[in-house]
C-alpha cells in the first residue's frame, strides 16, 4: 500500500500532485504516475523508480499537464511486477483510477470484463476497477452512481481516487480499508492517503470513515455513507507541529533517533508524576514517581475486569508487543498472547472472554491490524475491551477502539522505526503498571 494524491482547483495542479508524491516518498514505492485532465483529454505520465523520474518526464512537455484536476500515485506492487505498464493511474476509456490496497476477487472480475470485450494492458488488480466503473458509467452517465455501484462488487481493502473526462470538475474518492483524507482548501480541495502530502496547501482535513464515498469539487465536498449524504467534521491541525522537516540531519531516521529522549519523556509525562514536591527534592527523592490519578482514569472499570491480554500488531509494533508479553505475565500474572495481525485476521482465532485487545500501530491505519480488530469485535466475546496504542490521534484505529493510549512520538517518517518503537515500549509499561494497580496485582 503506497500513496495517493489528488486535486481539484482553479490553479494548475500538476506541481501540487508531484510535491505531494515527494512528501509520501518516505513510505517506499517502486513507481509513480499522474493523470491530469486538460482540454477534454487524460494526460498521463508513469515512471518506474523515484518520483524525480516522473518529475523529469513531466518536465519534457509540461504544457500537457497544465490542468485543474488530476490524480497521482506511488505504487508498491502487489499484483504484477514494478513496471511502467503496471504503474497507476490506470485508464479505461475516459476514466482514470489510482488505487492503494488490494482487490482480492480481481481475477473473477477480470474474466467477466474480458468476456464483455475489455482489454487489459496491465497485470494489476486495479485495472478491473477502471473498467468496471467505465462499464457502469455508460448506463446513466453519472460518475458517483457508477462508483457507488462498483464498490459492493470489490472484495478487499482499498482507497481510490477517480476522475472522468466528462466530469472535469469532479474528483471521486473512496475509502474502504486503506487510509484517505480530504484536504479542504479555499476554492480548491484535495485528497491524499496521508495528510502530510497536503500540508503545503492546507491544514484543514476531513477524515473519511470506512465505506465513505466522496464527491469533491472545487468548492464542495459531499460525503456519502450507504448512499446517504453524511457530514464529516473538518479538523484544523497545527501544520507546524506536523511538518516533518529533516532540519540539520542527513536523513529522517537519524533525526528521529535524536528525538527519542523528548518523545519518551512526553510519553512518560502523560502518566507519571513525582511523589515529592519541588521543595522537597533531594537526590534520592528525585527518582521517585507514581502513576497520575487521571491516567486512564475513565477506563478503570473496564480494565478492572480484564483476565487476558491479546496483542495484535504488525512489524515493529509486533515486536513491542512481544516485549510487553514478558512484562504483563511477569508483573501482573495476566496471560498475554501476541500475534501478527495478518495471521490473526485470516485464521478465525478464538477471542477469550474478558480479553483486552491491544492493537499497536504507529499510524493507526495498518490495514491488517484494523481488520483483525474488527474480527474480534464481530466475535463479541463477553467483557471485550479494545485499546489502540498509536501515534496518530485522528487515525481509524483510535476511532474504532474503546480506549486510546497515545505514544507522543510526533511524526515518524523513517521507515525503520525508532522513536515510535521506544515510545510504544514506554506506553506499554505504563499500561502494565496501571492494570497491575487497578487489579491490585501491583502497588502504585
Ligand atoms: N494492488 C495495486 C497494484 O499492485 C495497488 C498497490 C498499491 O497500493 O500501491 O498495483
Amino acid at each position: 500500500m503506497c500513496g495517493i494524491v489528488g486535486a481539484v482547483a482553479e490553479r494548475n495542479i500538476a506541481n501540487i500532485l508531484l510535491e505531494g508524491l515527494k512528501r509520501l516518498e518516505y513510505r517506499g514505492y517502486d513507481s509513480a504516475g499522474l493523470t491530469v485532465i486538460r482540454n477534454n483529454e487524460l494526460h498521463r505520465e508513469r515512471q518506474v523508480g523515484k518520483v524525480q523520474e516522473l518529475v523529469n518526464a513531466v518536465a519534457v512537455n509540461p504544457q500537457f499537464f497544465d490542468g485543474h484536476i488530476g490524480i497521482a500515485h506511488t505504487r508498491w506492487a502487489t499484483h504484477g511486477e514494478p513496471a511502467q505498464r503496471n504503474a497507476h493511474p490506470h485508464i479505461s476509456g475516459k476514466i482514470a483510477v489510482v488505487h492503494n490496497g488490494i482487490v482480492e476477487n480481481y481475477s473473477e472480475l477480470k474474466e467477466e470484463l474480458i468476456a464483455k470485450g475489455y482489454e487489459f494492458t496491465s497485470q494489476t488488480d486495479t485495472e478491473v476497477v477502471a473498467h468496471l466503473i467505465n462499464d457502469l458509467y455508460s448506463q446513466d452517465n453519472d460518475l458517483l452512481a457508477a462508483v457507488r455501484a462498483v464498490i459492493p462488487k470489490l472484495h478487499g481493502a482499498f482507497a481510490l481516487g477517480i476522475v472522468h473526462v466528462d466530469c472535469p470538475d469532479e474528483l471521486i474518492a473512496v475509502r474502504l480499508g486503506s487510509p484517505l483524507v480530504i484536504g479542504v482548501g479555499i476554492g480548491e480541495n484535495f485528497i491524499a492517503s496521508d495528510q502530510l502530502a497536503l500540508l503545503p496547501v492546507t491544514n484543514r482535513f476531513m477524515y473519511l470513515e470506512e465505506g465513505d464515498i466522496a464527491k469533491i469539487t472545487r468548492d464542495k465536498v459531499s460525503v456519502y455513507a450507504d448512499g446517504v449524504e453524511v457530514s464529516r467534521k473538518i479538523n484544523e491541525i497545527d501544520a507546524q507541529q506536523h511538518n516533518a522537516d529533516k532540519g540539520e540531519f542527513k536523513h529522517y531516521m537519524l533525526k528521529e533517533i535524536y528525538e527519542q529522549p523528548d518523545a519518551v519523556s512526553r510519553t512518560l509525562e502523560m502518566a507519571l508524576e513525582s511523589t515529592v514536591s519541588n521543595e522537597q527534592i533531594d537526590d534520592d527523592a528525585k527518582n521517585s514517581y507514581q502513576l497520575k490519578a487521571d491516567f486512564l482514569q475513565r477506563h478503570e472499570s473496564k480494565l478492572a475486569g480484564i483476565r487476558h491480554i491479546q496483542v495484535i500488531a504488525c512489524g515493529t509494533s509486533y515486536h513491542a508487543g512481544m516485549v510487553a508479553k514478558y512484562w504483563f505475565e511477569n508483573l501482573t500474572r495476566l496471560p498475554c498472547s501476541v500475534e501478527v495481525a495478518s495471521e490473526f485476521r485470516y485464521r478465525n482465532p478464538v477471542v477469550i472472554d474478558h480479553s483486552l485487545v491491544i492493537c499497536i500501530s504507529q499510524s493507526g491505519e495498518t490495514a491488517d491490524t484494523l481488520s483483525a480488530l474488527r474480527d474480534t469485535q464481530k466475535q463479541a466475546p463477553t467483557g471485550l475491551v479494545s485499546l489502540a496504542l498509536c501515534n496518530v490521534p485522528t487515525s481509524s484505529l483510535v476511532r474504532e477502539t474503546d480506549i486510546y493510549l497515545p505514544t507522543h512520538a510526533g511524526p515518524e517518517i523513517g521507515v525503520a522505526s525508532t522513536k515510535a518503537f521506544t515510545t510504544q515500549l514506554v506506553a506499554l509499561m505504563l499500561l502494565v503498571l496501571k492494570i497491575g494497580v487497578i487489579q491490585s496485582r501491583l502497588d502504585n
